[in-house]
């Protein structure tokens, strides 16, 4: 993309210092845009992608709000712009469905805060810079195909994935047209947070139409898409190799 720096599209990607957050964090520099790496640990490897991408890295535990709110004034106070927020951090813990007492309060709190409330205060946050955004404001959500459909690492993250699914139709109805809201829903990815799932690797291997999991540049090209069609807002996709059709 030959624009001068300043008027290059800025991105701030939640949770992007690896899996799917680092995909798009790279598929988003590649195609021209300014990114914010964001994590919650890991910033050796933050400022590092960041610096290979020519972006910004910021560090925020977003279960804390105020880090939350914090991360969003920094990424304005940085470049002054915001077109779009991907929101991908997210925790997960497999707890089996049926044991109840497994799933505790404490877990519904962490989960519903990181998943759910977290990308509904950086939305807020960043709704000024979005309306504002040249071309538009563009917000995706990374949910989960276990927002959909009565799956799942867990009962509460699943419940969390359908409420944000629930939030993005929302949102696109009360932010067009100046901004966009879409989801974009995996089926099971090779990241980090799936790499002991074996059982469930084996399940996309035999049944999805795909044979495989997805790879988190699967997923990147599909925002990538998202965010490129200017016509696009309140669709949750599915994005699960076909698994949904066996
Ligand atoms: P990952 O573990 O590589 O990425 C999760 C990211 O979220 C990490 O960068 C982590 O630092 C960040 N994060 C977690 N808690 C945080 C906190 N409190 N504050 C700030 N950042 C925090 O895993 P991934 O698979 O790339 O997951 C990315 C997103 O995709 C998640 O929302 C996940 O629920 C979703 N998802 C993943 C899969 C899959 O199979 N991998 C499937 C469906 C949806």
């Amino acid at each position: 993309m030959s624009m001068d720096t300043a008027d290059r599209p800025v991105a701030l990607v939640t949770g992007s210092t690896s899996g799917i957050g680092e995909a798009v964090a790279r598929r988003f520099a590649a195609d021209g845009m300014r990114v914010v790496v964001h994590s919650r640990r890991s910033a050796a490897a933050g400022r590092a992608l960041a610096e290979e991408l020519g972006g910004t890295y910021l560090r925020a535990d977003l279960e804390v709000e105020d880090e939350a709110r914090g991360l969003m004034e920094a990424a304005l106070d940085r470049y002054g712009r915001l077109d779009v927020l991907v929101n991908n951090a997210g925790i997960s813990r497999p707890i089996p469905h049926a044991d109840l007492a497994a799933a505790t309060p404490a877990d519904w709190r962490r989960l519903l805060e990181v998943n759910l409330i977290a990308p509904w205060v950086l939305c807020t946050a960043a709704l000024p810079a979005l309306r504002t955004a040249p071309g538009g404001g563009s917000i995706v959500n990374i949910t989960s195909h276990a927002g959909v459909r009565p799956k799942g690492s867990s009962v509460p993250y699943a419940a969390s994935k359908a409420a944000l699914n629930h939030v993005t139709l929302l949102l696109a109805a009360a932010l067009g047209p100046d901004v966009r809201v879409n989801a974009v829903a995996p089926g099971l990815v090779d990241t980090p947070m799936t790499k002991d799932w074996a059982g469930v690797h084996d399940l996309w291997r035999e049944r999805a139409p795909m044979r495989r999991p997805a790879r988190p540049e699967d997923v990147a090209d599909l925002v990538a898409s998202v965010v490129g069609s200017a016509y696009l807002t309140g669709e949750v996709i599915v994005l699960d190799g076909g698994l949904h059709l066996t």
